[in-house]
């Protein structure tokens, strides 16, 4: 076991988007189950909190007493349970190795995000999702966890399997305890065809998922138009020149486009140029209807994680969509100084909710440099995913900025301005991973079931052993409904 901590050295960590900085107490990488249950005996009264690949952008990653990485628990098994494949995997392996051992038992997992960096825990724990699927954490069918047992005192390890404990664990923020494992359900492994279309209408943009139900789309800034990514699994074989698509992505779209916007973004600070790339440059190198098909772990993922950014993410329901899209190209006008007030309209609407002023100070403050990513994601069976709760669909409007992190000062500005706005116009929730600038009591306010999830939490927690600060203000409160 390597615990270094107590009275030794403690090693600074920075997330994905170095918008945090951890400094831990005390780091163990356990070895195995055991390890962890004598770390957990170690550090009894301690504050104790595990990480992935720190890829969150939200406080639900800080660690600033005793910090786990359980990257040495990473095993898979494949098995088949009734007439399903479920993988039990440790929770420190990374999805990318996951999905590398299952493809060579011809299976994968059902749901997929942008990229496979994540570790199976951290990805469940925020609700990791991708688009025209649930998320990942719908998947889970049981979660092993170490925890204390409040009679003795001692760490115990723990298999929750079903009811409200299981929909409480499969999206938990890291507050029920140490996650060991997981068994999630997979899928034989399938192909996805894809090709990319452009159009001014949202509503011909929706009709195409009857036929592409594994279609996410793009508001592109400034230009104002939709780039949709048609994309449906396929029964074809792998296409011949899917190689060259590969490359042609890889090269293109994650190294090129990227590179462009970070390098206007960062070293040319010209609204006008950014401003003139979207409307003609960037959607000109996405070449339009080359259908294409590849396997689907090729298809659904991308090199997102090869320059630093930062996220927010907000999830509206499908009768809200349309006016969401709306209110956020208004909103991208005034950030940008493009316009100086909302149209009347919304504007009304923002001085009922008391925000007007925060308009006025969010005029010229920010210009968008990113398309907006739009994802369906169908409703969740757990207590906090985002998408949970309801029968309706989801969709989440993803805002990335590539600003320096000391330059991001706009970009905050801009985020907090349109979660605040939008919880309150759309019950718009923010991903639990990426930025979330809400309080506890807007947040708690979305979820018809997070009292639940708080008491589940004080059973499994009863000392909040397992909360930073961040979820403490969540979890404290009493629970009305335990
Ligand atoms: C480039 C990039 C692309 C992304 N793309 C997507 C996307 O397409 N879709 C999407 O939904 N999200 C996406 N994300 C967000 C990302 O999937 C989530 O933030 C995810 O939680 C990160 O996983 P991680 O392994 O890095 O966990 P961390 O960020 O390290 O931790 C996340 C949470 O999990 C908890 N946790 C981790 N391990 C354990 C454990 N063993 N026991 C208990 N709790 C634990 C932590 O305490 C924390 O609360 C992206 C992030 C980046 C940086």
């Amino acid at each position: 076991m390597h615990c270094i901590g107590g009275m030794m050295k403690s090693v600074q960590r920075k997330n994905f988007g170095h918008n945090l900085v951890l400094q831990p107490t005390a780091t163990c990488t356990p070895a195995n189950e055991q390890e962890v249950l004598a770390v957990l005996d170690q550090h009894r009264g301690q504050q104790i909190r595990a990480i992935g690949k720190l890829h969150s952008w939200s406080k639900a990653v800080v660690a600033d007493n005793v910090l786990l990485d359980l990257r040495q628990l990473n095993d898979v098994q494949l098995q088949q349970d009734g007439d399903h494949l479920v993988a039990t995997v440790g929770a420190g392996c990374k999805i990318k190795h996951l999905l590398s051992k299952l493809d060579r038992q011809g299976a994968t997992l059902p749901s997929l995000g942008l990229i496979t960096e994540q570790t199976i825990a951290g990805a469940i724990s925020t609700g990791t999702h991708g688009s025209g699927n649930h998320s990942m954490s719908h998947f889970v069918e049981a979660v092993r966890l170490a925890r204390y047992d409040d009679t003795s005192g001692k760490a115990i390890i723990e298999d929750v399997n079903d009811g409200e404990e299981l929909q409480a664990a499969r999206c938990s923020l890291g507050s029920l305890g140490i996650i060991l494992a997981i068994k999630i359900r997979c899928r034989t492994q399938y192909n996805v065809q894809e090709h990319f279309s452009e159009s001014t209408r949202l509503s011909e943009v929706l009709d195409a998922e009857a036929s592409f139900p594994l279609q996410q789309f793009y508001l592109i800034p400034w230009r104002w138009t939709y780039l949709c990514q048609h994309r449906r699994e396929d029964d074809q074989a792998r296409s011949r020149l899917a190689s060259l698509y590969r490359l042609y992505w890889l090269l293109v779209v994650d190294f090129g486009m990227h590179l462009l916007i970070t390098f206007l973004t960062r070293f040319v600070h010209s609204r006008r140029l950014i401003r003139t790339a979207f409307r003609h440059l960037i959607p000109s190198v996405v070449i339009r209807d080359w259908k294409v098909t590849d396997r689907s772990s090729s298809m659904l993922v991308m090199k997102h994680d090869a320059f630093r950014h930062i996220e927010i993410e907000l999830f509206v329901r499908r009768d809200q969509l349309a006016n969401a899209l709306e209110y956020v190209q208004e909103v991208m006008k005034v950030a940008g100084g493009e316009k100086e007030t909302l149209p009347e309209n919304n504007q009304r609407r923002i001085e009922e909710i008391g925000l007007q002023e925060d308009v006025v100070g969010l005029y010229d403050q920010y210009c968008h440099h990113y398309p907006v990513c739009v994802r369906r994601v169908l409703p969740d069976n757990t207590l906090i995913s985002m998408s949970c709760g309801t029968k309706e669909d989801w969709y989440a409007l993803s805002f990335i900025s590539y600003e320096k992190p000391a330059r991001r000062t706009g970009y905050f500005l801009f985020a907090s301005f349109l979660a605040r706005s939008m919880s309150r116009l759309f019950h718009a929730r923010p991903h639990w991973g990426k930025v979330c600038p809400l309080d506890a009591k807007e947040l708690e306010s979305l979820y018809p079931k997070f009292d639940r999830f708080r008491a589940i939490c004080n059973t499994f927690d009863s000392e909040g052993v397992f909360r930073n600060s961040w979820t403490e203000t969540l979890l404290k409160a009493d629970s009305r409904s335990s």
